[in-house]
Formats: structure tokens, C-alpha cells, sequence
């Protein structure tokens, strides 16, 4: 590592990393964060709800590689976005390639779709992901430098009925999750390429001798990406956007008609929305429909998913033109939402017996005990160290279990166990081939943790 890059990371440590007053000397670098187990549960929630919600709509899970050749990112992204300009992580691997870190993951799903044939496979195909993403963005409450996404796209159909029918999955997603309520749904139609540029156009001649009222970004989104100045967050900008033209004058009839039909399938399928016409979105491969689900306190600042059409992206990266659909919400900010809203997950991790034993022997009969509880389904721990056993017992409590299993010199000479239930503090001795059972009898069949390899995955 050379001094800079040792100042460098210095410099990010200095600035980063909670260390809870312990002040370690390593802690993460600024802007990304461990996820730790009381963090896994809701993580483990989340897979499992939009899991069970993709398989519903026969959408299969891909994994692309963490970092591409940064082309596919430039290419499709765009250079003028915040994204590919300032955010991407960027380095050469040891032969000059340039590689990037994936800022998102839609392309790169694109460029596998190209890449293994999939338009030969029955149309559309619907893939999902739950994935590490990477940008160099501000670090601040809800915006990380490494955060996750899950997401889907649905690639190979252009109907609009498909556009509702993400929104519904992410709309179902959302409420199973228990924050659906707390979310409002933008939606907005972006048209083709073409009513983009003429729109662009006529946002630059708007702003044509306002630039003064703008701030430094602003005046450089105008130039090189004018639709952005809509989601600017600066009050004056914002103010001046309401009287700017409005993209709906510039949409060709057919964008019209493709917009009117998705508002009908939603109002079909009982989903509210607000139609907002500023919403764009911050990559530029979308096209057509757009929409993004607000934190309804929050607004634009709590974007927690978001979504669109990006009919040309296949053909950006050399496929055969091919129209697709995707959604992706942000893990951090769904968590966040869902612990403001005190929304419980339901966990399994709690342990159901801590076994304590005194001796050698002892030891030596208790770990194939534990072996054989936990091949029933009792998650166990124990049979550990020499400490006595009421020592022992201490340790058990922190863990939190319902129940003991205590052997003790005289329970290995009798052959016998003793069953503590730690909650009331009685305790029953039992023959030691009777443990397994009646520890089952006490914790209940119907709440042991168990799993066969052979259930479907
Ligand atoms: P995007 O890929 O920009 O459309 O973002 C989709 C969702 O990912 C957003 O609505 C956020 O919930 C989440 N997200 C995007 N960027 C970040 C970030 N830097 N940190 C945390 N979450 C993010």
C-alpha cells in the first residue's frame, strides 16, 4: 500500500466507522457498516418475503459478479448521470482493464441476459436479486458507499399490464413487510427517446437566463443532463420547476395511451398512486413508465424503491432491441422504515436448552446428547468448560433459554439427567435415556427447529 493510499484510509477512518466509544484500531471505512444478527433477522425477513412473492410470479433468482467492466455502467447508466460521474467505484485490475464496483444491478443482469441466450428461453424472463451495491455517494442517514438492493426485472414483453404487475408485486412486497401504508406511490411517464430530447431542449430554453438562481450542480445537470434538474433538491430550483414545461405536453400519443392503460390496470387492481409529473428517475436508460415509493413524511429525501421501463438497454449494451421492466428497493432504508414503524420479525435464532454437566464423564455423554437434540429439532448449546454448575447455570440465563439439562457426577454414576426449567426455577431428575423426550414434551413438537435436506429448496 503506498502513503497515499495510507492516508487516504487514515483519513476515512478518522471520518468513519461507529466504535461505540471503545475507539478500536480498525472500524469500518466511512459510509459502509457490519450487518450484525439483531440486523440479519430483518435481512433474512425481507429474502424470505420477496422470495415467496417472486416465486408467486414465476420470477428466479440470478447473482451477477460484484464488480463488470466499468463499460456496461457507462454505457447504459450514462455518463452525465450523479451515478457514472461521481459515484462509481472505480480501479484497473492488473492487466489496465477498467472495472467498477456494481453501482446497481440492473445492467449487468441486462449483459447476462445477452450473454447466455436468454431471449431462447420462454419470454418473459423474470429474474430477482438481493445484492451489495456500491457508490461513492455523501454518507448521511439512509445513503451508504456499500448498501443492499433486492430487486426484479421482467425482460421481453412490452404490454402495460406487465408495468402494473410489477408495481403490484412491489406493492405486495411493501405490505407484507408491514410498511406499505407508510409508503406513496409516484408514477410518471418519461415517453421515448425522442420526447426526451425535444424535451430537454425546451427545459434548457426555461432556464435560459435563470442560471443565476441556480446552484453549481444545477447548472451542470441543465448542461449535460437537464431532465435531473426535476428532482433537484435545492428550494429555488424547486420553486422555479413548478412553472417549467411540463413533460406531459411533449409526450407522443402513444406514450400518452401506454400511460392512460397502466393508470387503469392500477385502479383495476385497487393500488393507489400520485401522479408526478417531475418524477425521472436518475439513470438514463429508463424509458416510458417510472415510478419510485416515497416514505410519505419524507418525500423525495426517502425514496425507499423505485422502478421503471428500460425498453432500450438490451440493445445499449449489443442485444436484439428487447423491452423489460424492473423494480429495486433499498434494504438499509426498508429496515429503517420498518423499525420506525416498531414492525416485529418474526425470528427462530432463540436457543431452546443449554446443557451443563461438572466432569469429564459427563463431558463425554453430553456433546452426542446435544448431537442427537439437535437432529430432533431442539436448538442446544453447552457442554462447555469446567466451571461448577451453578456457573454454569449464570451462563445459561444470559443466553436466555427456557430450559437446562444438568449431569452432574452423581446423575452420570445413576444414570440419570436432571431437566431445569429456567423460567420458574423447578427442576425434574429423568432417566438419561428419557432426556430427548421429555425435553421435546416440554418445549412442544410443533415448535422444534427442524429441517430435511430433501424439502424443496
Ligand atoms: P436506484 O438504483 O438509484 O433507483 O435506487 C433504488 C433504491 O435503492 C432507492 O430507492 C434506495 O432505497 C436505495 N438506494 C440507492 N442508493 C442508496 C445508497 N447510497 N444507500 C442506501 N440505499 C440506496
Amino acid at each position: 500500500m503506498s502513503k497515499e493510499d495510507n492516508k487516504e484510509l487514515d483519513k476515512d477512518l478518522d471520518e468513519g466507522g461507529e466504535n461505540e466509544g471503545l475507539n478500536p484500531p480498525f472500524q469500518t471505512v466511512k459510509g459502509v457498516h457490519d450487518i450484525l444478527p439483531a440486523d440479519h433477522d430483518y435481512y433474512t425477513f425481507i429474502k424470505k418475503v420477496a422470495r415467496h412473492r417472486c416465486r408467486q410470479a414465476g420470477i428466479k433468482r440470478i447473482s451477477t459478479p460484484v464488480f463488470e467492466f466499468t463499460e456496461v455502467f457507462k454505457r447504459t447508466i450514462g455518463e452525465a448521470t450523479d451515478v457514472v460521474s461521481k459515484e462509481m467505484y472505480t480501479f484497473e485490475d492488473r492487466k489496465g482493464r477498467s472495472l467498477t464496483l456494481k453501482p446497481e444491478s440492473t445492467a449487468s443482469i441486462c449483459r447476462a441476459y445477452i450473454q447466455h441466450n436468454m431471449s431462447l428461453l420462454a419470454q418473459p424472463v423474470g429474474l430477482y436479486y438481493i445484492e451489495p451495491h456500491f457508490r461513492y455517494d455523501k454518507p448521511q442517514a439512509g445513503r451508504y458507499r456499500q448498501f443492499w438492493q433486492f430487486g426484479f426485472e421482467v425482460i421481453g414483453e412490452s404490454d402495460p399490464a406487465l408495468d402494473a404487475q410489477a408495481i403490484l408485486l412491489a406493492v405486495r412486497i411493501f405490505r407484507d413487510l408491514g410498511i406499505g401504508h407508510t409508503l406513496k406511490l409516484q408514477i410518471n411517464n418519461i415517453g421515448d427517446l425522442e420526447s426526451r430530447k425535444i424535451y430537454s431542449e425546451a427545459l434548457k430554453d426555461y432556464y435560459y437566463g435563470k442560471e443565476r438562481y441556480l446552484s453549481e450542480d444545477d447548472r451542470i445537470k441543465l448542461q449535460k443532463n437537464p431532465l435531473r434538474i426535476l428532482d433537484s433538491k435545492h428550494e429555488d430550483t424547486i420553486i422555479l420547476n413548478q412553472s417549467a414545461p411540463k413533460f406531459k405536453d411533449y409526450l407522443s400519443q402513444e406514450s400518452i395511451n401506454f400511460h392512460e392503460e397502466v393508470k387503469e390496470y392500477l385502479t383495476d387492481l385497487s393500488i393507489e398512486f400520485v401522479e408526478n409529473s417531475t418524477l425521472v428517475r436518475g439513470l438514463d436508460y429508463y424509458n416510458q413508465t417510472v415510478f419510485e415509493f416515497w416514505d410519505e413524511k419524507k418525500g423525495v429525501l426517502n425514496s425507499v424503491g423505485g422502478g421503471g421501463r428500460f425498453d432500450g438497454l438490451i440493445e445499449m449494451l449489443g442485444g436484439t432491441p428487447t423491452p423489460a421492466i424492473g423494480f429495486a428497493m433499498g434494504l438499509e432504508r426498508v429496515i429503517a422504515q420498518m423499525k420506525r414503524q416498531k414492525v416485529r420479525v418474526p425470528s427462530k435464532d432463540d436457543l431452546h436448552l443449554f446443557v451443563a454437566q461438572l466432569g469429564k464423564e459427563a463431558k463425554k455423554i453430553c456433546l452426542p446428547l446435544i448431537d442427537r437434540l439437535r437432529e430432533k429439532g431442539v436448538k442446544s448449546m453447552g457442554a462447555l468448560g469446567k466451571g461448577a454448575i451453578k456457573n454454569q447455570l449464570a451462563i445459561a440465563d444470559k443466553f436466555k433459554v427456557p430450559f437446562c439439562v444438568l449431569v452432574g457426577l452423581t446423575e452420570v454414576r445413576e444414570g440419570t439427567a436432571i431437566i431445569r426449567n429456567m423460567k420458574v426455577g423447578t427442576q425434574v431428575t429423568v432417566p438419561f435415556e428419557k432426556v430427548e423426550e421429555e425435553v421435546i414434551k416440554r418445549i412442544g413438537q410443533s415448535n422444534l427447529d427442524y429441517y430435511d435436506p430433501k424439502d424443496p429448496i
